[in-house]
């Protein structure tokens, strides 16, 4: 869930471990919010109520009207209650494992977590958190599709580990942390666990002197994967320096590159590109607020030519004896994905499984440390 008042939010915890100073730089530049954002905030109201329900936490009416207002806002799609379902029941499972384990285990749902005794004003939000006699579980339902994000020594949800044992320790004995974290639209669901005893000391050495650094302000900049969601990534000197220091390369061969000097280019190409992205879009938003770059213009992009009022074109055509079949696309059937945001994933696997079959994907070039397997050109030659 959004955690936008914390300065040093869980969620931006592997940015401000590895970057401490870029939590102040960031203020400067205000939070853009997305679709995406909104679609994750819907599918985690479904999740909360769908959870609060089953657990007879609320009633049935106010889960029904609850139910009526997420399914008419205009985010909603049929595929929503299938994913939302996938951490539902993850969660209900841990929640009867834990009450299998002991008979008055406990649950919160959406519940607010205050870590701030190792991170300055830092708190955040367990989307479910069961405690049982010794073990505490921590699930985390992540409704992008953007990358599958790995539980192994997530800093953010042992932020909420953290908050969750300073808010629960006195009751119970939690000597042990499970931490779920559940992408149902990438089919990932990743787990870690981790002694109390280690995740404290971890909190003391590492977290804290870290995290009281970055809420001064100070420390080292350090740029890398964690500076795409940085929003001082586009002006940020230190990935400039790093990024200007990969295109840096003495080529050898004084006029064609060879295979070692295209290979070191396809290394660094990936993040240069994505650093020149950055500044593009950066520049264009602050031209057009009227700020200068030397040798640079605002031009119009192209455009194409759209109909201004589609009902008079139609009628204006059958006025001139055109016929349906002229003026009019044939009806084509929706692609998988859109067909499955229509209909929703069961009824997708229900009804048309059997129709839909996965051909091999066209041969890309990665970096060796990619998990796929190496391309097979043996099996497309023959296909
Ligand atoms: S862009 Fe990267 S290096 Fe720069 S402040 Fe942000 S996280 Fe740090």
């Amino acid at each position: 869930m959004p955690e936008q008042h914390a300065v040093l939010s869980a969620s931006s915890s592997h940015r401000w471990l590895e970057c401490p100073p870029c939590v102040r730089l960031e203020e400067k530049f205000p939070p853009k919010t997305s679709e995406y954002a909104a679609e994750g905030t819907l599918a985690h109201e479904l999740g909360e109520i769908t959870l609060k329900h089953n657990l007879k936490e609320m009633a049935t009416r106010t889960y029904n009207s609850r139910l009526k207002k997420i399914q008419d806002n205009e985010l909603f799609t049929a595929d929503m209650p299938d994913y939302v379902e996938t951490y539902v029941d993850t969660c209900m499972e841990k929640f009867s494992e834990a009450k299998a384990k002991t008979k008055d285990a406990i649950f919160k749902i959406e519940q607010k977590l205050n870590f701030s005794k190792w991170v300055p004003e830092g708190f955040g939000t367990g989307d479910f958190v069961t405690i049982a006699d010794g073990t505490m579980e921590i699930c985390d339902l992540k409704y992008g599709k953007g990358v599958p994000v790995s539980a192994k020594g997530n800093p953010q949800m042992r932020l909420y580990a953290l908050g969750a044992i300073a808010e629960f320790s006195f009751l119970y004995d939690i000597k042990k942390v499970k931490m779920t974290i559940i992408q149902p639209r990438l089919d990932s669901i990743s787990t870690d666990e981790i002694l109390v005893n280690d995740l404290l000391e971890w909190a003391e050495k590492v977290l804290k002197p870290t995290a009281e650094l970055a809420f001064k302000g100070e420390g080292e900049f350090k740029a890398g994967e964690h500076c795409g969601f940085c929003r001082a990534k586009a002006v940020c000197k230190a990935r400039a320096d790093k990024n200007m220091e990969l295109a840096k390369y003495e080529f050898q061969e004084p006029t064609t590159l060879d295979n070692d000097d295209i290979a070191y280019i396809l290394g660094k190409a990936e993040e240069l590109a994505k650093w020149a992205k950055d500044v593009q879009d950066y520049a264009l938003d602050q031209a057009l607020k009227g700020e200068e770059f030397t040798g640079f213009k605002v031009v119009e992009g192209r455009s194409n030519r759209k109909f201004t009022d589609e009902n008079m074109v139609a009628k204006t055509l059958y006025d001139n004896g055109y016929t349906d079949n002229v003026i009019f696309k044939p009806a084509q059937l929706l692609g998988i994905s859109a067909m499955e945001k229509a209909i929703g994933k069961k009824k997708l696997n229900q009804l048309l499984k059997g129709f839909i079959e996965k051909p091999q994907g066209k041969p890309v070039l990665v970096p060796e440390t990619d998990k796929r397997e190496v391309f097979n050109s043996a099996k497309a030659d023959f296909q």
